[in-house]
């Protein structure tokens, strides 16, 4: 039997928001949208291996943390780049507009990231399997309740 090797590497994929078990079906139904309802809604299961994208009640709550983190890092990214190219000084306003085109640029990067956040959320809980096509994902039913889907 030959080796299978994966079409996308991990963060490949991650950032593509594909499934992680399979890295080729998309958990997104929709393109980055401003419209955070059509940005946000997510297939029930992945098209190509039937993974589940939520795996349990409130399962993208801990995404928030995540986005944090992203937050925080392109902001220490742009900082460093302002220093560098903008410079920063104590003596005048240079440190209030940098304030004001990050906040500018996160706004407007919100939409993306609360999508990464997701893809890489899930991609922590499910591993890649290189043979998805033999055997089905795991079976989370138990653990959901329809009443409380999409309830975060
Ligand atoms: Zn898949």
């Amino acid at each position: 039997m030959t080796q299978r090797k994966p079409r996308r590497g991990y963060f490949t994929s991650a950032v593509n928001c594909r499934c992680p078990r399979c890295r080729e079906g998309k958990l997104f139904v929709n393109g980055v949208s401003i419209s955070m309802k059509k940005n946000l809604q997510m297939n029930t299961r992945c098209k190509v291996c039937n993974q589940p994208t939520e795996l349990e009640v409130g399962f993208y709550y801990g995404t928030s943390y995540v986005s944090y983190a992203l937050t925080v890092f392109l902001s220490v990214v742009s900082l460093v780049l302002w220093g560098l190219t903008i410079g920063i000084s104590v003596n005048d306003n240079s440190v209030f507009y940098w304030l004001g085109v990050n906040a500018f640029l996160l706004i407007l990067l919100q939409p993306w990231l609360m999508r990464i956040s997701r893809s890489l959320w899930i991609s922590w809980f499910v591993k890649y399997d290189p043979d998805w096509q033999e055997h089905q994902p795991e079976d989370v039913s138990e653990r959901l309740n329809k009443d409380q889907a999409n309830n975060w």
